[in-house]
């Protein structure tokens, strides 16, 4: 079948959630993907945050694949090495307590508003608890996760959502204030936020909700979804302030490509959910564990932390340099790896065209363009990036 041909078959048996680019995707090595037709592409978007040790990654291949030969799946009714030590690494790497793996994001969020409420019905024997989210927050597709994200654009059409969510201004503390009450049972953000436009989390903003957690016995629940896992330059984002969330949510590159997730918990709450309170099937397999222990190993052995602080200071230098240069941005906003430049005009136009001159990037909250490159790329790769974007906005 011609690359077209596998695009029409596609169109008439995929629900149509996505409008693709007109690209298949073929192969991948390193930083580069390969396209159905040959056309070799810089990656920046790491398929969204995940590959952030890029592509074919040896050790994390040969994990996988021994693996396979071993076993693939168990159910969570027995034991399993890999996710024990996977488990095991996810809490030291944290700093909190317990574990408990999912097959995505959304997942992860699901599970730790469960732990939330279950927290607080211990707590006084009631199930008519609030939540405090973000606008502009983002946090998945599922109907909780979804009830959380503060996008009507995305609620809407999928009423009721599930009741007892607030939302309070991202980086307002008085926002968030004004809506405590005696039933908020967790206050939830992520310390970046990554679709909602790449908008780094306050220190005054962050510090002060973990305060008023504390004050009121209130859950602090951080998405880490997307900024986790190294891309800031900490392990996870919250590692930025001088803050420890009872709860974060983790997916997207804790397993570089495989579809796993986790929610992570400490002292306070961790044994809130008990035998019956939650489950999953596939979550945590040993297929996707051995992923996340050889992403954590490799992270360590390769300095994969070192080389986001100094690439990405690197990033932020010529970004900005850019927005000097260029009247149409009006400025670069980001942490680390994870970084948006705004745009005076929508994005679509520039990604087309530095699809076209073969760069991927993405966009977030239609103005915003988005750099979620592999966590291993070198400076040279950033100035190949900045050529080719120069030539697009
Ligand atoms: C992507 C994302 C999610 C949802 O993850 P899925 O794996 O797509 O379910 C949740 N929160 C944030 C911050 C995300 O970026």
């Amino acid at each position: 079948m011609t690359t077209q041909e596998y695009m029409e078959l596609g169109d008439k048996y995929f629900v149509h959630t996505y409008n693709r680019y007109k690209i298949v995707m073929d192969k991948a090595k390193g930083v580069y993907i390969y396209d159905a037709d040959g056309k070799k592409y810089l990656d920046f978007a790491s398929g969204i945050g995940v590959a952030s040790l890029g592509y074919g990654n040896k050790k994390y291949t040969d994990a996988i694949k021994s693996q396979i030969d071993k076993i693939m799946h168990t159910s969570n009714l027995f034991y399993n090495e890999p996710a024990v030590l996977a488990a095991e690494k996810l809490v030291k790497a944290s700093g909190l307590e317990k574990a408990f793996f999912t097959n995505s994001g959304a997942e992860a969020i699901e599970g730790a508003l469960k732990m939330a409420k279950r927290y607080a019905y211990d707590r006084d024997g009631k199930s008519d608890h609030e939540i405090i989210a973000m606008g502009h927050s983002f946090h998945g597709r599922t109907m909780g996760a979804l009830a959380l994200t503060g996008n009507e654009h995305y609620q809407k059409p999928f009423g009721p959502m599930i009741s007892g969510i607030k939302f309070a201004e991202y980086n307002d503390l008085d926002s968030v204030k004004a809506l405590v009450n005696d039933k908020t049972c967790a206050i939830i953000l992520e310390p970046v936020q990554g679709e909602g436009g790449i908008y780094p989390a306050d220190k005054e903003f962050i510090e002060g909700i973990r305060k008023i957690c504390d004050e009121k016995d209130i859950l602090m629940i951080c998405d880490e979804v997307q900024c986790g896992m190294g891309r800031t330059g900490e392990m996870f984002a919250f590692q930025n302030y001088n803050v420890k969330p009872d709860i974060i949510a983790s997916a997207k590159a804790l397993g570089c490509g495989v579809p796993v997730g986790a929610f992570v918990a400490g002292k306070k709450c961790c044994n809130s959910l008990v035998p019956g309170d939650h489950g999953t099937t596939y979550g945590g397999n040993p297929l996707v564990t051995s992923a996340v222990n050889a992403v954590f190993d490799i992270y360590e052995e390769e300095n994969i932390l070192e080389n986001v602080k100094n690439v990405g200071a690197y990033l932020e230098e010529k970004l900005d340099e850019l927005v000097n240069e260029n009247k149409n941005i009006v400025l670069r906003r980001g942490k680390g790896l994870m970084q948006g430049l705004v745009l005076k005009t929508p994005v679509g136009d520039t990604i087309n065209k530095a699809i076209e001159k073969g760069l991927l990037v993405i966009s977030a909250a239609g103005n915003v363009l988005r750099l979620l490159p592999p966590l291993i790329i070198t400076k040279e790769n950033v100035d190949e990036m900045i050529n080719i974007l120069k030539e697009c906005i």
